[in-house]
C-alpha cells in the first residue's frame, strides 16, 4: 500500500462539496454531513460568524468578504486546519467552500497527509449559471446577504470559474470527483449524493 492519496481513508468519510455560488452547497452539505454522521464546516459561516462577532478575524475579513474577494490563503488555511483539529472532525468532516483555489488545495493536501488522511469525495454540484442567478438574487431577498448585491454576486461568480473551478481537475485526476446534477427537488439531489457516495463504498450513519 504505497498510494499516495489513499481513498478511502482508514475510518471516517472525508468530504468535499463544490459548486458555484448559487448552486445549494451550503444546504446540500448539512443535508448530506448529517446523513454520514460528520460536521459541516462552511468557511463563508465561519467568517460571516466572525465579523458578526467583531472578532480580529472579523476585523480582517469584512471588507474583504463584502467586495467578494477571497480572503488570503494564508489565514482562510489556518482558520481552516483549527477547525479541523477539533475533536468533531477527527472521524470525518464535509468541507463546504474550502478548497477555493489551488494554492487551498495544496494546504489542505499538506495538512491531510501530515495525519494520514485523505479526502474520501469531492461533491461537485452542476448548475447552469441563469438558474444559480437566479437562486442568488432571490436569496438576496430572502436572506438580505450584504454580499449579495448583483455586482458582488458577478464578481464571486468570476472568480469561481477562474480560480475554484480549476481545483476540480485535480481532483478529478484522483478519481474523487462524483458529479451531480443540481436541478431538482432538494430531496432528489440529496438522493443523487447519497447514492453516489455510496457507490464509492462510504458508509451512511444508520438512523436512529
Ligand atoms: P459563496 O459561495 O456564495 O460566495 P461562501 O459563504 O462560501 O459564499 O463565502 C462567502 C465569502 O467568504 C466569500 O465570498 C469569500 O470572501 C469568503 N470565503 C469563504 N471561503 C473562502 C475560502 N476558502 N477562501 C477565501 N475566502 C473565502
Amino acid at each position: 500500500m504505497t498510494g499516495t492519496h489513499l481513498s478511502p481513508s482508514g475510518s471516517g468519510t472525508r468530504l468535499l462539496i463544490v459548486g458555484p455560488q448559487g448552486s445549494g452547497k451550503g444546504t446540500q452539505g448539512v443535508l448530506v454531513a448529517d446523513t454520514f454522521g460528520v460536521p459541516a464546516i462552511s468557511t463563508g459561516d465561519i467568517f460571516r460568524a466572525a465579523v458578526k462577532s467583531g472578532s480580529d478575524l472579523g476585523e480582517q475579513v469584512s471588507e474583504i468578504i463584502q467586495a467578494g474577494n477571497l480572503v488570503p490563503d494564508e489565514l482562510t488555511s489556518a482558520v481552516v486546519a483549527e477547525r479541523l483539529a477539533q475533536a468533531d472532525a477527527s472521524e470525518g468532516f464535509l468541507l463546504d467552500g474550502y478548497p477555493r483555489n489551488l494554492g487551498q488545495v495544496a494546504d489542505l493536501d499538506a495538512f491531510l497527509s501530515g495525519r494520514g488522511e485523505a479526502i474520501d469525495a469531492v461533491i461537485e454540484l452542476q448548475v447552469p449559471r441563469d438558474e444559480s442567478i437566479d437562486r442568488l438574487t432571490r436569496r438576496a431577498f430572502e436572506q438580505g446577504r450584504t454580499d449579495d448585491t448583483e455586482e458582488v454576486i458577478a464578481n464571486r461568480l468570476a472568480i469561481y470559474e477562474r480560480e475554484t473551478a480549476p481545483i476540480l481537475e485535480v481532483y478529478r485526476e484522483r478519481g474523487a470527483v462524483d458529479e451531480i446534477n443540481g436541478v431538482g427537488s432538494l430531496e432528489e439531489i440529496t438522493d443523487r449524493i447519497i447514492a453516489a457516495l455510496e457507490a464509492r463504498g462510504l458508509a451512511r450513519v444508520p438512523v436512529a
